[in-house]
């Protein structure tokens, strides 16, 4: 068939070596000179499009070589570099480059991860990568789960898990409008954005979340905690869940999870740890006590293309009984003939998340943790922590900077060009300084607001920064902070 079908989507085996190899020669110099590259491009959206075409749909094809050489340097001159040396935003970061090769390999295989008879071995990959990332963080490796998206959607499975395990009655048949309880969780201020998405789309809806007050160091303040507990069983409420957060976005604080877990028991709550971005430090050993309590969690998100370095996208929950999932999630439909040969619980993934179709994230998971090893990683994060704190340091040591938080790799700092400089007028400065640097293409940082300052935030989870790059992010920042400050301070 396929010698006698003419289509122009197939592509011979002489061409697709033949494209192929001149991509990966492009690619390979494209990550080799990344650091001499702008972080950031400076054109602006219509500038983007314009390079690209205002084009219709076309309507006859071209070939892949012209298309695969036009397209990568597209990406290659006109993206935001967070594999750069000196990409330090958000929590994205540098991906690691087997991860690439991982992912041109899972998808010419192109396995559903949706049920076993139909990716046999991807499937087993998976559920192996599961129980690695279990070990990793130092947790019993009979958690299961599955890869998703990323850390939303690997705390909304977690958080669907624990409503259909806490809820009253059955979420199945009732839904959650008919109990007579208000179902509510509990989290601290710090606690990411997601958690407020979760409750709009799964029904409970945001006044469900009781945000606890922190404490100065910025972790879950148990007092108030408890005592909100015992405020809303009084009034009829059913607490259903606590959320720890294990590195907090914006300044990378830990929570006490060892107390939260034992405030979850008492109150017959879910307990759920968001480690998307922090979770991973626990590999550390002399970080061991920050993270007790992780391995009493009911269920843990944590996120792979964050410190584990997978290009995007990998996101994970794990749950302590798996069984919960299949609970929340399974599902029989007639037209499924997926047998469960040897009767093992994890074979069909579909049955464990909220995804049908899968495609075959684990691969590049699972080979970047045999390429590292743990002891590799334990060296990367330790290093991406030290080069934070080097940071923290230098900022603390110089007389326009001022340190402000340093945690797992998150710091947090401003400009600050005299003494007893006015407070609002600091927050407009740094704000403008961030904004410089955000398009100035010689580094890239985010911002944080810690108690009402201001901050300029740089998150190492990046094994390219060196100690040098973190001297001249420095040097970079006081010059821009300057030449704004000598800008907004004479207006
Ligand atoms: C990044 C992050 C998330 C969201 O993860 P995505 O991968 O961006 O969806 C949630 N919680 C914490 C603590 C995070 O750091």
């Amino acid at each position: 068939m396929t010698e006698n079908r003419e289509n122009e989507i197939e592509i011979n085996k002489e061409e697709f070596r033949k494209i192929g190899y001149q991509l990966i020669d492009k690619i390979a110099d494209f990550i080799d000179s990344i650091d001499k590259k702008p972080v950031t491009t400076k054109k602006l959206p219509s500038e983007l499009q314009e390079l690209i075409g205002d084009n219709p749909l076309p309507e006859n094809g071209t070939s892949p070589k012209e298309l695969l050489s036009k397209t990568s340097d597209l990406l290659f001159n006109n993206s935001l570099l967070n594999g750069h040396p000196k990409f330090l935003g958000y929590i994205t970061s540098s991906a690691a480059p087997l991860g690439a090769l991982a992912d041109l390999l899972a998808a010419s295989v192109n396995p559903n991860v949706g049920a076993h008879i139909l990716s046999p071995m991807a499937t087993e990959i998976e559920k192996q990568t599961i129980k690695w990332l279990a070990e990793f963080i130092g947790v019993s490796p009979n958690y299961g789960g599955l890869l998703v998206s990323g850390g939303n959607m690997a705390n909304f499975t977690a958080f669907l898990a624990a409503r259909t395990a806490k809820a009253p009655q059955s979420i199945k048949e009732h839904g959650i409008s008919n109990d007579s309880e208000k179902l509510t969780i509990y989290c601290s201020k710090a606690t990411h954005t997601w958690v407020e998405k979760a409750a709009i789309l799964f029904g409970l809806g945001t006044n469900s979340i009781r945000w606890i007050q922190t404490t100065p160091s910025n972790k879950l303040d148990e007092k108030i905690l408890e005592k909100t507990i015992k405020e809303d069983i009084k009034n009829g409420s059913k607490p259903i869940m606590l959320i720890g957060t294990a590195g907090d976005v914006s300044t990378g604080v830990v929570d006490n999870l060892k107390n939260l877990s034992t405030i979850s028991k008492k109150y017959d709550m879910w307990f759920h740890i968001d480690g998307a971005y922090g979770i991973p430090a626990a590999v550390i050993p002399s970080l061991k006590s920050l993270f007790e309590g992780v391995s009493e969690a009911d269920s843990i998100a944590l996120d792979p293309h964050k410190w584990l370095y997978s290009p995007l996208e990998a996101g994970c929950t794990l749950v302590k009984n798996p069984q919960h999932l299949i609970d929340t999630f399974s599902s029989h439909p007639e037209y499924y003939n997926f047998n469960n040969p040897e009767g093992e619980i994890a074979q069909n993934y579909y049955e464990f998340g909220l995804q049908n179709s899968r495609g075959f994230r684990a691969l590049k998971v699972w080979l970047t943790l045999q390429q590292v090893g743990r002891s590799g990683y334990e060296k990367l994060i330790s290093e991406d922590i030290q080069l934070s704190e080097l940071l923290f340091s230098l900022a603390e040591n110089h007389e326009e900077l001022e340190a402000v938080t340093q945690n797992l790799s998150i710091t947090t700092f401003r400009y600050k060009p005299f003494n007893n400089a006015d407070e609002d007028y600091l927050n407009k400065l740094n704000e403008a300084i961030l904004n410089e640097l955000q398009t100035g293409g010689d580094l890239f940082l985010s911002n944080a607001i810690v108690h009402k300052k201001y901050c300029l935030r740089a998150c190492v989870v990046n094994f390219r920064t060196s100690k040098k790059d973190i001297e001249e992010i420095v040097e970079i920042i006081v010059n821009v902070g300057r030449k704004t400050h000598l800008k907004l301070f004479t207006k």
